[in-house]
């Protein structure tokens, strides 16, 4: 039973994990569960010594318990090996009297990297027994997309399409999409905005006629968001490899409790905090952090998740959300399984927006999560302040979890921010907070402008982007997307020529593909 996988809203049809991360969700439309998953707890004394690597292949053992020790560790090597600009990968700083956990140096410098250098590697591995190639089609506010490219770039009998919405990303995140090198990757601009092209992706997922073309060659779509399995266990690692850094540097003895501040969207991050606390570590509270857009935070007061409300663009994007689809998880667990009630509760938010969850499971939730908020303004000034006060740079997103932190009594405890991104990768923000009167459009001047002001480098792979060339230029509209998906799996997958379909008009798929 250890092993298998199910819905969150059923039993039925348990999957190992291999197949979990394949399917990425539910037939029901639920997130795939393990109940024996915590039932083998990590031992911490094992974090004082190894690297973070051997730490991965140990937790991602425990989670994804079909995967052999040799698969993980090649999994591992490859995720890790050499595409952290750290030794350490996610190293632990201090920032006052409490400490930064550093998620953002991996290849786009930010946190959802940890994640996606993994899952493509996971997939690599699971898709063997298999046999079908598999093709990833994920559309962009800007983040996902280029981390996803970077994980799936040269990854065997794997592709990856990306959409964005054309002129409606920053000039930094087009670069990093439209430079991207690989002989597997395809990106795309289209006209509209990100929820028109995310629901034209949806569309394609569910249109059986082109699945039934593609399934003919050989080749099946498949999803990389953020509520696969083979997303989430990966950042569990570093929940306990932090822990392991803190104890090695004396700043805690084995044993004592740690408060983690997480910026949050889709509750990945903090829920991958909570299967950490479920596997054995001392975590004591688990803050969530939003922005305007704090659903949760009400959620985490009221004991209701109400969606119907205003939707907040913010200065930390990747936190604008009103569905945190990973809560899913949290409710299945904290309300000891109970798939009926999950059931229950998923159809009232998508019938009515709203539900209401009941006491005994929300006494359970507020025994580990407390929920706390941070207005634009109140953003600016604690990046500000970080600065002035502790000399550290700190990026919008992670600066919404340290307002949190620094409006809470220490109560004595070690506290842990999670920094999930490069001040970098939001430079005219940062600047902004710093020198109100500084306000650039080119993000590649505020780059500098902010390097100047507070002698700290940018990471080479944003600050070189202006000189890599350039190999996606094509717009489409709408419709024309699923025949972008079609041709991209003939090329990447080098099926026949006689049976590749005519490229889409306003595209310049030979121009650009052959530069490769
Ligand atoms: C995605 C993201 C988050 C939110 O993480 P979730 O796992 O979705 O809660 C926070 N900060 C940054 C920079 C992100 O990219």
């Amino acid at each position: 039973m250890k092993s298998f996988y199910h819905s969150t809203r059923s039993f039925s049809q348990p999957v190992t994990s291999k197949q979990a991360i394949l399917e990425g969700i539910a037939p029901d439309g639920g997130l795939f569960v393990s109940d024996g998953a915590f039932d083998d707890l990590v031992e911490l004394s094992d974090m004082l010594a190894g690297t973070y690597e051997e730490h991965a292949a140990e937790i991602l053992g425990r989670l994804l318990c079909d995967f052999s020790a040799q698969e993980l560790s090649g999994c591992v090597r490859r995720a890790y090996g050499s595409t952290f600009a750290s030794p350490a990968v996610t190293p632990v700083t201090p920032v006052g009297d409490d400490f930064l956990l550093e998620l953002y140096h991996g290849p786009t410098s930010a946190f959802k990297d940890v994640a996606l250098q993994m899952l493509p590697q996971l997939m690599g591995v699971a898709r063997q027994g298999d046999g079908r190639d598999i093709m990833i089609v994920c559309a962009t506010s800007g983040d996902t997309g280029k981390a996803a490219l970077a994980g799936f770039a040269g990854v065997e009998g794997c592709g990856v399409t990306v959409f964005y919405p054309h002129g409606k990303v920053s000039d930094v995140q087009q670069l990093q999409m439209a430079t991207q090198t690989g002989h597997n990757v395809e990106v795309c601009a289209v006209e509209g905005n990100f929820d028109d092209a995310q629901s034209e992706v949806k569309r394609i997922f569910g249109d059986r006629q082109l699945a039934g073309r593609l399934e003919a060659q050989g080749c099946v779509l498949s999803s990389a968001n953020s509520i696969n399995i083979g997303r989430l266990a990966p950042q569990v690692v570093y929940y306990f490899d932090a822990y392991g850094q803190l104890a090695k540097e004396g700043a805690l003895k084995l044993g004592d409790p740690v408060d983690f501040y997480v910026p949050t969207g889709n509750f990945g991050d903090v829920l991958a905090g909570y299967y950490a606390k479920r596997l054995g570590l001392p975590v004591g509270r688990l803050y969530v952090c939003s922005n305007a857009n704090d659903v949760l935070c009400d959620f985490l007061e009221t004991g209701v998740y109400d969606r119907r409300r205003d939707f907040h663009k913010t200065i930390s994007p990747s936190m604008d959300i009103l569905i945190s689809s990973n809560l899913e998880r949290l409710l299945y667990y904290a309300s000891d399984s109970d798939v009926e009630l999950v059931s229950s509760l998923m159809d009232s938010l998508a019938k009515d927006g709203v539900y209401q969850v009941p006491q005994p499971v929300m006494d359970t939730i507020r025994e580990t999560f407390s929920g706390g908020k941070a207005t634009d303004q109140e953003t600016r000034a604690t990046i500000a302040r970080t600065w002035n006060e502790t000399g550290v740079l700190i990026d919008p997103h992670t600066a919404v979890a340290k307002t949190v932190l620094d409006a809470t009594e220490p109560e004595g405890r070690v506290r842990v921010v999670l920094s999930t991104a490069s001040p970098y990768k939001f430079s005219a923000e940062v600047l902004r907070a710093l020198d109100p009167a500084a306000t650039f459009a080119d993000g590649f001047k505020a780059m500098d402008r902010l390097a100047a002001l507070t002698h700290t480098q940018p990471p080479a792979q944003l600050s070189g982007l202006r000189s890599l060339p350039v190999r996606f230029t094509q717009v489409v509209e709408r419709p024309a997307m699923t025949q972008v998906v079609e041709h991209a799996c003939q090329s990447v997958f080098d099926l026949s020529d006689a049976e590749k379909p005519i490229a889409p008009e306003a595209g310049s798929f030979s121009a650009t593909e052959s530069q490769e």
